[in-house]
Parts: structure tokens; C-alpha cells; sequence
């Protein structure tokens, strides 16, 4: 085959593209405004002033946060073929869709979730639900983060499955912490409080508490809030 010379003009075609632009581009997310009374389980863990201002004054997602996610999902889908992979299930079915309808104490209202992996043991028939998370640094992870401990929950309730796993995947180099996750009563009951606490406040137009602002534990995270201007100027006016 004859090897084709590239002209000038292609070689300056192929130096002025940006390979992070088209990243950008393929990564940009059709803006969809959420629906008051459609929720969802991995945002429940949240402040919950942060989730009434992502319905009621959304923000795109940024770039960077895309990209993370995009690596996120590239390790959640090496983890669902190797566990589809393995003989030691049979079934495991990925991104399995769960549907929670709440029509109680004047609450109605739906929260849609997708299982990572719903997996059933081959030897022992067991439910796992197992839900991946990529981590920077799984080294310093300790103890399984209380956002993704409610996430489970609902899933365990939804499935009546035996246990969860919350499966903690290092971004660099694959190394893996897990922890096992029984169903709780209480918390399961706790979470559901918190979709009816963000549901009350988005119906009747009520800005929440600044919940994360006044938890010593969880102030921190206020600092990547995409609401953190308008949320201190709500402060500042009394609210
Ligand atoms: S800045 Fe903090 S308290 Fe305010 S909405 Fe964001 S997370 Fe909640």
C-alpha cells in the first residue's frame, strides 16, 4: 500500500485539534431540568438544600466533573464484566432500573435508581446488591461514605436482597476496598424522611436548612457546592 505523505496543510489540520475540546464535546450533557417529584437515590445523601436548588435554579455539571465521571463509569463498567465473568453468580445483571413510589402522609412522589450490579450467588443463592464507587485514593478510604450507605438501603428495601456491598474502586490503579452492608430499618425509614423533607420543601417553595453549613462533619463539603454563593447570601439574609 502506498504510503500517503501528509501535506502541510493536514499536518497543520491535525495540530490545531484539541483532543480535550472533543472530550468536552462528546462529554457535554443534554441539560434535562429535574421534575419535582421524581428523585433519586444517589443524591438523597446530599445537603438537602443543595438538592432543592438543582431543581429550582439547576447548573450545567462542569467540565471537570464530567471527566471524573466519565472515569467513574469506565471503572464501574470493568467491574460488571468481570463479574459477569466470574462462575460465581448466576445472574448478574448491570444498571438494573428500580422504581420507589411514595404516596403517604400528603407525600407523593417517585424515586428512580439504577442498581450497578444485582448479582445472585451461584453456591449459596444469594441477592447482592453491589454498588461501585471510584475513589482518587482508596487507601484513605475507612469506612463506606453515609451518601452511599443510604443509597444501598433503598435498593436493599426495593429488592429484599440479603446484603449490599459498597465496592470502592482506586482511579489509578484498580485496587479495590469493600464493605458489606446489611439493611437497616431505621436508616432505610431515615432516608425515606429525607426524600419527603426535600419533597415538602420543593412543593411549597421553601428554602431547607443549610444543613452541611452547620455540620461540623460535613462543612467541608460545602466548598465544591456549585450553590455555595447563593446558599451564604441566604445565610447572610437570615435563612
Ligand atoms: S453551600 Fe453547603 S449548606 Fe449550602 S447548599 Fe451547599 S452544601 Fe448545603
Amino acid at each position: 500500500m502506498e504510503n500517503k505523505k501528509l501535506s502541510a496543510y493536514d499536518e497543520d489540520k491535525i495540530i490545531d485539534i484539541d483532543v480535550g475540546e472533543i472530550i468536552d464535546e462528546y462529554l457535554n450533557e443534554e441539560s434535562r431540568p429535574k421534575k419535582v417529584g421524581a428523585y433519586y437515590p444517589s443524591e438523597i445523601g446530599m445537603c438537602i438544600r443543595r438538592g432543592y436548588y438543582s431543581y429550582v435554579t439547576p447548573k450545567p455539571t462542569e467540565r471537570a466533573a464530567l471527566r471524573i465521571f466519565a472515569l467513574g463509569n469506565n471503572v464501574h463498567s470493568f467491574l460488571a464484566a468481570a463479574l459477569k465473568d466470574s462462575k460465581e453468580f448466576s445472574l448478574v445483571e448491570e444498571e438494573k432500573p428500580i422504581k420507589i413510589e411514595c404516596d403517604e402522609e400528603g407525600a407523593s412522589f417517585t424515586i428512580y435508581g439504577r442498581i450497578d450490579d444485582y448479582v445472585i450467588t451461584r453456591a449459596t443463592n444469594k441477592k447482592i446488591i453491589i454498588e461501585a464507587k471510584s475513589a482518587s485514593d482508596v487507601s484513605r478510604v475507612e469506612e463506606p461514605d453515609p451518601k452511599h450507605v443510604m443509597q444501598i438501603m433503598l435498593y436493599l428495601n426495593a429488592e429484599q436482597a440479603d446484603y449490599g456491598l459498597l465496592v470502592y474502586a482506586d482511579k489509578k490503579n484498580l485496587a479495590i476496598k469493600q464493605f458489606r452492608v446489611d439493611y437497616d430499618n431505621e436508616l432505610h425509614k431515615k432516608t425515606m424522611t429525607r426524600f419527603k423533607d426535600l419533597d415538602y420543601h420543593l412543593r411549597n417553595n421553601k428554602l431547607p436548612p443549610a444543613e452541611f453549613y452547620f455540620d461540623t462533619k460535613k462543612v467541608w463539603e460545602c466548598k465544591y457546592c456549585p450553590y455555595f454563593n447563593e446558599c451564604m447570601q441566604a445565610i447572610a439574609n437570615g435563612d
